[in-house]
């Protein structure tokens, strides 16, 4: 008997999938085996040298020395509200309709904390990145998994929600561009999700972590291009992804005002906000020209046609990405996405994420993320060839 018993909603997280595969990495790289770790979704490379330079400037100011305020400054705010007039056509008044986040998992996390009673329902993608049902259980409700299949684009089919689950249900999570299928959604997609978000009274929350990493001509929207869309809409926006800075935590979510003003609350109560020098480069960071993000872009996609062609010339089926850093596949039959996993470690010094990391609707795939360079990325696939599946 422990002495001090974790509490139950500790007890209850979901199990950590990804133990028993940091054992065995660490196993097999105590082997001396050269691992090339293409398992976690952190850009590797440096964040772009005019952000960090305002960094170096921001940290000698001394007012920012000082606690920062918790929604965050209002030329940070401003600076996010002319990023999403400009990518995507939408105006936010930064005052009330923005606030900075540390990193968008810390607004996501504390979301459902402002908006969820305990026993409340709350729409959550399965496979899906795992704060969604993580902070739903943490404030008391209900998660109801959607699978994301392939024969429907991996968008969730709404229309087989249980009616007694909508009748209970206050929020409804999305994401896209996906994390971990790497598909995007159409406009046609989300006047659907806004129509029955209004049928069922329902909050939508769209983390929208990878709308810069794109490839196609057509760029991923945000829902709140859509009319009315701030009606009942939040978005948890980052800076991680879109300029390689998950390390410096800062993000923000805009939208409807008392969605907004709910996290603030929560905030008030458990944090002080961002620092302010980081919020300066933050500043600098979204007001950056399109080269910089341009060149982002080139490199993923690059890795991108060099492995999805080499997985498809190995017999694998990948899902071709269309944005992300992902590359979601199938596994080869015999195995399951923990078998698979385990088997391009061992064999093949290969780290990849099992599928059902993400939920049960993620069994059966694998998760490769393009955060390596070209290199090691023909180096996985040789290797993967060698040892064969
Ligand atoms: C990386 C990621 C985030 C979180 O990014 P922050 O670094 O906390 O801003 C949110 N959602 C998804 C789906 C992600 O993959």
């Amino acid at each position: 008997m422990s002495r001090f018993p974790l509490s139950t909603r500790i007890k209850d997280l979901p199990p950590y999938l990804f133990a028993e595969l940091d054992r065995k990495k660490e196993e097999v790289r105590a082997r001396g085996v050269d691992i090339i770790d293409l398992g976690v979704g952190d850009p590797d490379r440096p964040t772009p040298k005019h952000i960090v330079d305002r960094m170096k400037r921001e940290t000698a100011v001394p007012a920012n020395h000082q606690y920062p305020s918790y929604e965050g400054l209002l030329s940070f705010r401003s600076a996010a509200a002319n990023w999403y007039r400009r990518r995507f056509g939408v105006s936010l008044d930064p005052s009330s309709e923005v606030v900075t986040l540390i990193g968008s998992k810390e607004g996501i996390a504390h979301f459902p904390l402002a908006f969820v009673n305990p026993g409340d329902g709350v729409l959550v993608p399965d496979p899906g990145y795992p704060v969604y049902h993580i902070a739903t259980m943490f404030a008391g409700g209900r998660s109801h998994f959607m699978p994301l299949l392939r024969e429907n684009g991996f968008l969730p089919d709404l229309d087989r929600v249980p009616r007694p689950v909508l009748a209970k249900a206050k929020i409804l999570f999305l994401n896209y561009p996906n994390n971990p299928t790497s598909a995007v959604a159409d406009r046609k997609f989300y006047r659907k999700v806004l129509g029955f978000a209004e049928e069922h009274d329902l909050i939508v929350a769209h983390d929208v972590a990878y709308t810069e990493i794109y490839f196609d001509a057509k760029k991923p929207m945000s829902i709140l291009e859509l009319p009315g869309a701030k009606k009942r809409c939040i978005e948890f926006h980052s800076l991680s992804k879109t300029y390689n800075m998950t390390g410096w935590r800062i993000g923000f979510a805009v939208g409807n005002p008392e969605l907004v003003a709910g996290i603030g609350k929560v905030k008030t109560n458990v944090d002080s906000g961002v620092f302010q020098a980081v919020q300066g480069a933050g500043i600098e960071a979204l007001t950056s020209g399109d080269e910089i993000t341009d060149a982002i872009r080139r490199t993923y996609r690059e890795r991108r046609d060099i492995l999805v062609p080499g997985l498809r010339a190995l017999g694998l089926d990948p899902v071709e990405p269309r944005a992300t850093f992902y590359v979601w596949i199938p596994v080869p039959k015999g195995y399951t996405s923990a078998s698979f996993c385990s088997h391009l470690l061992e064999e093949a010094g290969i780290v990849t994420t099992p599928g059902n990391g993400f939920g049960k609707s993620g069994e059966g795939y694998i998760r490769i993320a393009l955060t390596k360079e070209k290199r090691r990325i023909r180096e996985a696939l040789s290797r993967m060839q060698k040892v064969g599946f």
